[in-house]
């Protein structure tokens, strides 16, 4: 039997100017590039279900169905809490995802494709006010200067804090910073990267020795841990890598990501996860509460994206084994404009 083929995600270093919007990137870290701009979730949407702060971008998928017209350019946005304590294993409670699409005559771009022109202005006059911080709608704005928009008071304070202290009285141009991450944001927010995706080999790798593999695996695991545990030592690690599962499931996930082990996303709209570990019960995905269609696999987010993401931003950090989107399957187009979809994350057992 041949494999179906799967796409899978890598990571690459791009000007900011070209993840715009306008170009329809796939990305992680920085603000999110919206795909429809009147009616992007509110902050109100967009808190984590643990500690009810505004979650910040973590990435997006650029993912149309080319056969349809009312899907011409369709976007998956995934947004995670900061806050390192609201990960609770094989939970989603500090996750959303959202799915947004457009047909390609419509009011925010243009039919044609767009040049790649650095000087281009993109009007966002029309569209409502965006975080300075991190790009998330922003109903409130700096009271003294009224130039300076917000999320939330947490992120006024921070911009506050990291510079528009000095700047707020004297400053007379209005920032234009929709997209760009600004220098008080650099910090707080991911680093950010273009998510290129391309297909997967299709050869198993050859004369690999998978014990080999799943020693590099388990390394990249326990430097992952390393990174975000600082204060375990040496004796606890051993222990705690020891328990790592060496279950079917696990060997088949490292066996599988030998061919491109810098792989942060696997795509494959309609087919199954490549799950990290047994899956303890069988998973109830929840139909569509737009269309009440069912929800299909459409892509996973791998662990090796936290290599690229954690740039020593918080101790108590983030974590997952994978993640795994499950998205309308006729992808409706009922409003809102952004609709939520259903991510599991799978933890390795501990
Ligand atoms: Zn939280
Ligand atoms: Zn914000
Ligand atoms: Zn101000
Ligand atoms: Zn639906």
């Amino acid at each position: 039997m041949t494999e179906k083929v799967v796409d899978i995600g890598f990571l690459e270093e791009k000007e900011a100017w070209l993840l715009h919007p306008r170009f329809f990137p796939s990305k992680v870290g920085g603000k999110p590039a919206w795909l429809e701009l009147k009616n992007t979730p509110a902050p109100s949407e967009l808190t984590c279900k643990q500690c009810n702060e505004v979650m910040i971008f973590l990435c997006q998928v650029y993912a149309p169905y080319e056969e349809r017209d009312d899907a011409f350019h369709r976007t998956i946005f995934i947004f995670v809490c900061k806050n390192g304590g609201c990960c609770r294993p094989n939970s989603s409670n500090n996750f959303k995802v959202f799915r947004s699409q457009l047909p390609r005559k419509n009011d925010f771009y243009s039919f044609e494709p767009y040049e790649e022109n650095k000087n281009e202005k993109f009007a966002m006059d029309k569209w409502p006010k965006l975080c300075n911080v991190c790009g998330v709608k922003a109903p409130s704005h700096c009271s003294k200067c009224k130039k300076e928009f917000y999320c939330s008071r947490k992120h006024q304070i921070i911009h506050w804090q990291k510079g528009h202290k000095e700047l707020c009285s004297n400053s007379n141009e209005m920032n234009d910073c929709n997209f760009i991450v600004t220098e008080a944001a650099k910090s707080f927010l991911f680093k950010e990267w273009e998510l290129i995706v391309d297909e997967e080999d299709q050869e198993e790798v050859k004369n690999v020795d998978t014990n080999q593999e799943m020693e590099k695996l388990r390394q990249l695991i326990q430097e992952k841990k390393a990174g975000t545990m600082s204060d375990l030592n040496e004796s606890e690690l051993e222990e705690y890598t020891g328990k790592m599962p060496e279950d079917k499931v696990f060997n088949k996930f490292s066996k599988r990501i030998a061919r491109h082990p810098d792989q942060v996303l696997r795509y494959d709209r309609g087919g199954v996860p490549l799950w990290i570990t047994a899956q303890s019960d069988n998973i109830d995905i929840p139909n569509c509460p737009y269309c009440n269609e069912p929800r299909q696999f459409e892509f996973q987010i791998m662990p090796q994206l936290l290599n690229f993401i954690n740039i020593g931003i918080e101790i108590n950090s983030i974590d997952w084994g994978v993640l795994a989107i499950y998205t309308c399957k006729s992808s409706c187009n009922e409003s809102p404009a952004y609709k939520e979809e259903i991510l599991i994350k799978q933890d390795l057992s501990n």
